[in-house]
This record gives C-alpha cells, structure tokens and sequence, in this order.
C-alpha cells in the first residue's frame, strides 16, 4: 500500500527538480536553478564560480536522465520520475550523491562568501528557498544540515542529507 504521506513527498521532490512548474522534469530546469542562485548571490554567469555552478547543473541533469528517463525523450515525467528516479535511488543512494555531488560543490561555492570553503547556515537556507523550498523548512532544514553545530554548512554534510532526502524510503 502507498500512503498519502509517501506521495505528498513525491510530490514535494518533483516540484523542487520542477523549478518551471510546467510538469516535467528537463535540462531547462537545472540551467534556472543554476541561475537562480547565481542572481541571489550576486555571481556572474561567467565567472569560475558560476561556470563550475552550470557544469555540475548539466551534470545533475545527464545523472538523472540516465536513470529516470526511460523514454528518452529529454523530459523526466512525473511518472518516470517516481517509477525511475525515486525506486533506482532509493536502492542506491551513493549513486544519487555522486550525480548530485559537483552541482552541489558548486552551489556552497557560490554561496560560500567568505571564502572559507563552506557556507553559513543562514546562507544555506538562502540556498534551499532560492530553489523552491519554503523559508520556514529551509530555515530548519539549513539548520539540521549544520551536523558538527559550528554554524557552516560544507559539502561532506550536505551532500549525504541532499542524498537522503531525496532518497527517502516509503
Ligand atoms: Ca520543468
Ligand atoms: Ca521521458
């Protein structure tokens, strides 16, 4: 049996990779996700920070496809995405935190401001709303990612959390 908290869920980890809300999941999505953080932290598009930020976006986008579209038409259904996507990943969620990695290395660059090879809990959350999540959850969610509690959020903690939530099991 599937519960209604399971496909809320669902529901909610699609629409975050839906960043145009057009109802599947595609190349574009991941390019104004990149984009969207670039114009919140102020970084251009043609810097290393933002080059490294749409590389590891193109490389989030060929992982997943390579799981979740199984027509192969360059658009991750709704379907596809819970009969690919959710059951392949939650089976192996290294696999997830692998395709996931560079994008979100680039991410915690671009919002790294100072320099120190991590980012604030504060500019985390920044992170999560620009990508769609609510200020509330993502004040939270930003929070419970700062796992040794010294306030900065690096890759080796946000890499395995990215991977569990969307990995979660049913
Ligand atoms: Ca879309
Ligand atoms: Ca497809």
């Amino acid at each position: 049996m599937v519960s209604s908290e399971y496909e809320r869920r669902i529901a909610a980890r699609f629409a975050t990779f839906d960043q145009d809300g057009n109802g599947y999941i595609d190349r574009e999505d991941f390019g104004t996700a990149a984009k969207a953080l670039l114009a919140e932290f102020a970084v251009a598009a043609r810097s290393d920070k933002g080059q490294a930020l749409y590389a590891g976006a193109e490389a989030f986008w060929q992982g997943m496809a390579g799981i979740a579209d199984r027509d192969g038409d360059q658009r991750i259904t709704r379907e596809e995405f819970v009969t690919g996507a959710v059951k392949r990943l939650r089976d192996n969620p290294e696999r997830f935190a692998e395709i996931a990695r560079p994008f979100l290395h680039a991410a915690i660059a671009v919002a790294d401001t100072d320099g120190d090879g991590a980012a604030t809990v504060a500019d985390t959350a920044r992170v999560l709303r620009v990508l769609g999540v609510d200020q509330a959850v993502a004040e939270a969610a930003a929070a419970g990612l700062d796992g040794d509690g010294d306030g900065r959020v690096g890759e080796a903690e946000i890499v395995p959390a990215f991977a569990r939530y969307f990995t979660v099991p049913e």
